[in-house]
């Protein structure tokens, strides 16, 4: 194999306008419109034939044919039963961790009190139903159960949907899925993948054999979870019927190094996030000259080495990777800002002074022993995060990602009352009159007669 050399992006003496350092970021361009037009015709089989178009879609893309689209309970409890003792309990350690964050997000009602008898109040309210995606096709992520079904548990979901893709040759998700599905008390999952899933979310689905009732699947809420391109695209096009979490696309990380971090924890942390996919962005930002050169060096004993060599090279060497050559700290947070990373790790000095300039990124791993896989896995937080620089905008799954916050508008007559004559004259205003009629009907005989107001 060839040694994977990643290409250097030099920001030093460039003075950047936002445009031109948003520009100079290693991003691949994603082309969307093929996604589109294959996805779009899965989408309105599956609302037109349900079931029917649901088990041809499995035999196309997934090539086997689910006798049970809806996993049978029993299938649960195997699952459950035959799981490795050592898997199960780092499982449970990660569902524990987990659930105490997710606990301490749950936000709290409150209320304003505006004036004597004028009251705003916030209720958080659960959403009702969520259709929750968990990716399957090239590995299989049971982490990705827990991550979306522990925040929504805590959120107080009434009804919980996962779908996966069928795994086994009888047409069942992988079974460590099945198990993690079981310890989460999770019981309507469906061998469903891809775009169908989606579909089957956004529209719900009939059954048409025997086994699958009146109604196979009824719609959801709300989608969440990961996917590939074809998940991504059919989440974005069902948006607005349902809600979504995000759009997600290929991972990345981004690293703030300077020329104090050990640059074998480097280069292991870029080679660990480029496993993922070959789209997988890997981005390591330093003002130090010397800690670039000693990863690459270490990235070239090290990929020849590790299982996924072809992928983890051919993920380095794209132009979504780059090591990013800054003339100081400043420039390495303003890089980071711009790149706005799904997982951005601090290797500093003063590692709190970074994380605290640091506007834009999924999560923010901070100092040499929070790695990215430890997120991942098991600290607790969430690894449902924004990607492709969405982090300017969007953050990670969450409790808040399962609830709506609703204000619920308390006033009585005394505090109406004080505003009746300010309502009336906004509403006119805006050549809305019949608004100020509404508030003025409560207080005087006529509120058409202008004479009496
Ligand atoms: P997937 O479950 O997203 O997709 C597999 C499905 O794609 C199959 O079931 C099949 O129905 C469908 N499909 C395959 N080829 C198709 C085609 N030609 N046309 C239409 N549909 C087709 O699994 P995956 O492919 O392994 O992708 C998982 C993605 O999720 C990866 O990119 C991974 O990095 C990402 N991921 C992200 C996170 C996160 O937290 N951000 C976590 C885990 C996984």
């Amino acid at each position: 194999m060839n040694t994977p050399t990643m290409r250097i992006i030099d920001l030093r003496g460039k003075r950047l306008t936002r445009a031109e350092m948003l520009a100079a970021m290693p991003r691949a361009e994603m082309g969307t419109d093929e996604a589109t037009e294959l996805v779009q015709p899965i989408l309105d089989d599956v609302k037109a034939r349900g079931a029917a178009a649901l088990r041809d879609f499995e035999e196309k893309f997934d090539h086997v044919r689910p006798e049970h689209l809806r996993v049978p309970a029993e299938a649960m409890t195997a699952a459950l039963e035959e799981l490795d003792p050592a898997v199960r309990a780092s499982i449970e350690e990660s569902v524990r961790r987990s659930r105490a964050v997710a606990a301490s997000q749950v936000p709290e009602d409150f209320h304003t009190d505006l004036a004597p008898g004028a009251r705003v109040a916030e209720r958080w309210i659960p959403v009702q139903r969520v259709g929750l995606y968990v990716p399957g096709g090239k590995a299989v992520y049971p982490s990705s159960v827990i991550m979306n079904a522990v925040p929504a548990q805590a959120a107080g979901v009434e009804s919980l949907a996962i779908a996966t893709p069928p795994k086994t040759a009888d047409g069942l998700p992988d079974k460590t899925i099945l198990a993690t599905c079981a310890i989460l008390g999770v019981d309507e999952v469906y061998a469903v993948g891809g775009a169908q899933a989606i579909a089957m979310f956004a529209y719900g689905a009939r059954g048409t054999e025997p086994q699958d009732g009146e109604v196979l699947c009824e719609p959801v809420d709300k989608i969440t979870g990961p996917g590939n391109i074809f998940v991504a695209t059919a989440k974005r096009m069902v948006s607005g019927i349902v809600g979504i979490d995000a759009v997600a696309g290929p991972t990345e990380i981004a690293i703030i190094a300077d020329a104090g971090a050990n640059p074998e924890y480097l280069a292991a942390d870029l080679i660990g996030q480029a496993e993922h996919d070959e789209l997988a962005g890997s981005v390591l930002i330093t003002d130090s000259e010397e800690i670039a050169t000693k990863t690459q060096e270490s990235l070239n004993r090290r990929v020849p080495r590790t299982k996924h060599a072809e992928r983890v090279a051919t993920s380095l060497t794209g132009r979504q990777s780059g090591i990013i050559l800054t003339d100081g700290l400043g420039q390495s947070i303003d890089a980071a800002n711009a790149y706005a990373a799904e997982h951005l790790e601090i290797q500093t000095a003063d590692a709190d002074a970074v994380v605290k300039r640091i506007r834009n990124a999924g999560a923010i791993f901070r100092g040499p022993y929070s790695p990215v896989p430890l997120g991942d896995y098991m600290s607790g937080s969430n690894h449902v995060l924004p990607t492709s620089g969405t982090a300017r905008f969007a953050a990670g799954l969450g409790v808040h990602t399962f609830m709506k916050p609703v204000e619920v508008i308390e006033y009585d007559e005394e505090g109406l009352k004080a505003l009746a004559a300010r309502i009336n004259t906004f509403a006119v205003s805006e050549d809305l009159p019949g608004h100020g009629e509404c508030v003025l009907t409560r207080f005087v005989a006529d509120p058409y007669d202008k004479a009496t107001l």
